[in-house]
């Protein structure tokens, strides 16, 4: 006769790979790691310049912002992080 199976209480359960990459960043917010939208979770981003200057018939200057391409399609505008 074999024994009784032991059956034993484990820590809840496991987390998905997307659930670790979000503690990762919420525990190293410096740290590498890819822009993805709070709002809508895409990952497709637009670069945009406020305040450029036309000056000697080119554009020049402004301060750079990156902006989550779908919530710009829908009208809104959101900053990734
Ligand atoms: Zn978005």
């Amino acid at each position: 006769m074999t024994d009784k199976p032991r059956l034993t209480v484990i820590d809840g359960v496991k987390d998905t790979p997307r659930q670790k990459a979000e503690k990762l960043k919420r525990a190293r917010p410096d740290a590498a790691h890819m822009l993805s939208c709070h709002r809508c979770g895409s990952r497709e981003v637009i670069e945009t310049k406020i305040g450029m200057l036309y000056k000697n018939g080119k554009a020049q200057g402004g301060t750079k912002q990156i902006l989550c391409a779908s919530c710009f399609m829908r009208g809104e505008r959101v900053v990734p992080c």
